[in-house]
């Protein structure tokens, strides 16, 4: 090949790699363009996407913001309605006791009523705030279904006592023992559905039902629970409302029946919180009834309840002294029951004033503390007894109804040291009381029974009534001796004036007082001289010598019982 051809083959391809260089050049330089333009709008994206992100999270702490507000603003509203609230029940039941005329009783009667009726819209708007508010969560425990229900049957067959309506109960035997899910709001579920039902019927029955429906998956299953009733029933044009808020099936039934038609919205709520369904049937003077479907999980460990329950309910309870702090009659009425049945000394507070006072004056082992009352409430009640110096370990267990996570955080916040919500059964009350007063100091157990009384008393008598509590004893013992000089003057001026009627009267009301504070004799005597003094010919000279016999012996026992205070309380000092 000659040198002039090779050199052209040269230039041509000198030109060829050339112009791939250009090419390569112009590509690279479109592709970091394209790339320049790329990151540009990259950047201009991520700072969307950024600013908008911003946006959001302002967005939702704004309304978290105004939810918490609104949240705060009622829970304070209904706390500052409340209150006066309380103040104007509490001075209508004074009033009821006082002298009135009819009309006046009327006008009471109403204002009582009215109050009641507002105090209850203000905890239904509190507890539908709690619950849209997104505050109230599900909280999956370990519980008895069947003791759940039987504690229901039970408060209500209760409150239903002299009408004759019947509470039954019947729980599908399939159903095991211990299943998982939210106890409180199951609990609050069946006081709405309940208390409607014993609200509306007046006569018949109001039948619970827990019937197992299928299993569902990972080891749930779907429980029915019904609740029935023999009252009014509902009209059928009103049944798809019923759920809504503030509706009632008439316009008569909130005067008739009371109530502000927020029970079942909040019911249905709580059962959606619970993905379950709730649903109603219900024929006009023949009855109504509410189905509620609810799924349930097998309690992993079976033993949490049931098998722990039946240790704590063989084990015997211990003695001890117990302070009830409750204003509802009825719940006074049902714990004093079981306490009483339970052989539990207690005293009941109206409200927390009452029972910071009681604790200051006496000593109790366990403070069972209502939390809504009027007065004060159960958790300030708690934070004034605790910073009683002889408090400071004892047990306070917290009861209210509709007690939700931070409710029972609140207890125990205010110093409780347990939490019971109500309605309870026996078998719960009593696990909570076995538990607690096990822990009672040993201290406390031994000390109290080293005091020795004076052998001129009934020694036996004190030490099954006191049984070593010797700050009970002296609190006994100081007002036997307030009052006693009192009431014999009394007597003297009934016999003078030959009143028998007052006389028994007085002899009546002074003669438990006596075993009291060891003086058996005495008591023998005054039981002798009432059951005369009950029989028109008694010969009154005769019966004068006996009386004022009688007055000698208790005065000459006097100084007797003043220096076994004086001794009580050296002995509580040095203790
Ligand atoms: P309320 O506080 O008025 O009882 P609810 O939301 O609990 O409010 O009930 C709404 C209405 O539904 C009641 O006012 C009553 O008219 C009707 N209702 C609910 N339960 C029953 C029932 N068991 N029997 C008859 N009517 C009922």
């Amino acid at each position: 090949m000659d040198i002039a051809v090779l050199q052209r083959m040269l230039e041509r391809e000198r030109s060829a790699r050339k112009e791939a260089e250009r090419l390569l050049e112009e590509k690279a330089e479109a592709l970091y363009n394209a790339n320049l333009r790329m990151l540009k709008q990259n950047a201009s994206l991520e700072s969307d996407i950024d600013k908008r992100t911003a946006e959001l999270q302002k967005a939702i702490r704004e309304t978290n913001l105004a939810k918490e507000a609104e949240n705060e603003f009622l829970s304070k509203m209904s706390h500052e309605i409340r209150t006066p609230m309380n103040a104007i029940i509490g001075m209508t039941h004074l009033m009821f006791d006082t002298v009135m005329s009819t009309e006046q009783r009327e006008y009471i009667d109403s204002i009582h009523y009215s109050a009641n009726l507002l105090k209850g819209l203000i905890s239904d708007v509190l507890d539908l705030s709690k619950i849209e508010s997104g505050t109230l969560n599900f909280h999956a425990r370990n519980m008895n279904i069947r003791e759940i229900l039987k504690a229901i049957q039970q408060t209500f067959v209760f409150t239903l006592k002299g009408k004759p309506v019947q509470v039954l109960l019947s729980v599908d035997e399939r159903l095991p023992q211990v299943l998982s899910g939210d106890d409180v709001i199951l609990n609050q579920i069946l006081m709405n559905l309940v208390g409607n039902a014993s609200k509306f019927t007046e006569q018949g029955f109001i039948e619970i039902t827990a019937t197992k429906i299928k299993e569902l998956e990972h080891g749930a299953i779907l429980v029915e629970i019904g609740v029935r009733d023999s009252g009014i029933g509902i009209p059928a044009d009103k049944l798809a409302s019923i759920f809504d808020k503030f509706s009632q099936a008439a316009s008569d039934v909130s005067f008739k029946y009371g109530g502000t038609g927020l029970g079942l919205a909040i019911t249905k709520q709580l059962v959606e919180l619970y993905e379950g369904t709730i649903d109603v049937s219900s024929t006009p003077n023949e009855g109504t009834n509410f189905r509620v479907r609810l799924p349930f999980h097998i309690a992993s460990n079976e033993s949490t309840s049931s098998k722990e329950n039946k240790t704590l309910q063989e084990t015997p309870l211990h003695a001890g002294k117990l302070l009830v702090v409750e204003d509802n009659p009825l719940n006074q009425k049902y714990l004093g029951k079981l306490l009483d049945k339970w052989g539990l000394e207690f005293d009941i507070a109206n409200n927390g004033l009452e029972s910071v006072e009681l604790a200051r004056q006496r000593s109790y082992d366990l403070i069972l503390m209502d939390i809504q009352m009027p007065e004060m409430n159960g958790h300030k009640a708690t934070i004034h007894i605790r910073n009683i110096e002889k408090y400071r370990d004892t047990p306070i267990i917290g009861l209210s109804a509709f007690a939700f996570e931070q409710d029972v955080q609140k207890s125990i916040e205010s110093g409780m040291n347990d939490h019971l919500s109500k309605p309870f059964s026996p078998t719960q009350l009593r696990d909570k009381l076995v538990t607690h007063l096990s822990k009672m100091t040993e201290v406390d157990q031994t000390s109290l029974t080293e005091f020795v009384f004076n052998p001129k008393l009934d020694l036996q008598e004190l030490g099954s009534f006191y049984e070593g509590d010797v700050q009970y004893a002296v609190d006994m013992f100081v007002i036997f001796l307030k009052n006693i000089s009192g009431y014999t003057n009394q007597l003297s001026a009934h016999i003078q004036m030959e009143d028998w009627e007052g006389l028994c009267s007085v002899l009546h009301k002074i003669k438990p007082t006596f075993p009291m504070v060891g003086l058996s004799e005495q008591h023998a005597i005054v039981c002798a001289l009432e059951s005369e003094a009950k029989n028109k010919n008694v010969n009154i000279q005769v019966y004068q010598v006996k009386l004022d016999d009688f007055i000698h012996s208790v005065d000459e026992m006097i100084p007797v019982l003043e220096n076994e205070v004086q001794r009580m309380n050296e002995f509580i000092e040095n203790r």
